[in-house]
């Protein structure tokens, strides 16, 4: 069975200090609940005291980003193993605000994943197309792309310790949400290139996270689409009684 996977981006929000008061207000919201695999990603600054945070609790910690490059004269970045030093199992890697603010490419997503993995992060992998390019009728090649891309050239190994995003950027922070048969259609079209990219088994293995305005009213009906495994939320993680209820609501749906 895949995992089910609940994230929180937290994006460019939050003190150390708020962060943290965050996390302590889930943990007491989350208490005695059955829950899926619960992440939380806040700022670069708020990793280790978050980390602090979380140690007595299930949840784990994710940066939102990092850098190819071990270590040198490349200022200003972060490397997946000072992203694991201060105390991260997994980096959302390809956000679509990275690929349109950042120059973002198929190339370093690729080599980001990589030195996740080398670090021994689980990498969550973002993908989504515009909404011209879904009204141009070009979702199936631009999943193709962020996918071949991504995964380019990774074992069967590798890739089993991989977590697909599916984030349509029409649905990002727009309030605009995938109708649940929509999101259907894009996961399953995802597991299709990768059963093409390695096989079934491997395709019905790796856990893909819908993300785009997801809210606590349409995360059951979300996360209840078969090749649905999770979420990835902005927004609506900002805010731990939110958060809370929405992680509540998928553990009652995916977990048993
Ligand atoms: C995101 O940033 O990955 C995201 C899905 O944002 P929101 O939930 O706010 O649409």
């Amino acid at each position: 069975m895949r995992k089910t996977i609940i994230a929180g981006n937290w994006k460019l929000n939050k003190t150390i200090q708020e962060s943290v008061d965050t996390v302590k207000k889930l943990i007491s919201e989350l208490n005695g609940a059955q829950l899926p695999e619960v992440v939380i990603c806040p700022v670069y600054t708020s990793l280790a005291a978050v980390a602090e945070a979380l140690k007595k609790s299930t949840l784990h910690l994710g940066a939102q980003d990092l850098y190819w490059e071990e270590s040198g004269a490349f200022t200003g970045e972060v490397s997946a193993t000072l992203i694991k030093d201060a105390g991260c199992q997994y980096v959302i890697i390809g956000h679509s605000e990275r690929r349109q603010f950042f120059g973002e490419t198929e190339t370093s997503v690729n080599a980001k994943i990589k030195a996740a993995l080398k670090a021994g992060l689980t990498p969550i992998v973002c993908c989504g197309e515009t909404l011209k390019e879904r009204e141009n009728g070009q979702m199936n090649e631009v999943l193709n792309r962020h996918i071949q891309g991504a995964l380019r050239s990774l074992s069967y190994e590798e890739v089993l310790q991989c977590v697909i995003a599916y984030e349509p950027v029409w649905a990002i922070g727009t309030g605009k949400v995938a109708t649940p048969d929509q999101a259907q259609e894009a996961h399953a079209y995802i597991r299709q290139i990768i059963t093409q990219l390695y096989s079934e088994e491997v395709s019905n293995q790796i856990t893909i996270q819908y993300g785009g305005s997801v809210k606590p009213d349409n995360i059951v009906e979300l996360i209840g689409q078969p090749d649905v495994d999770g979420a990835l939320i902005g927004g609506a993680s900002l805010e731990a009684e939110t958060f809370a209820r929405i992680i509540k609501s998928s553990a009652e749906v995916k977990v048993s």
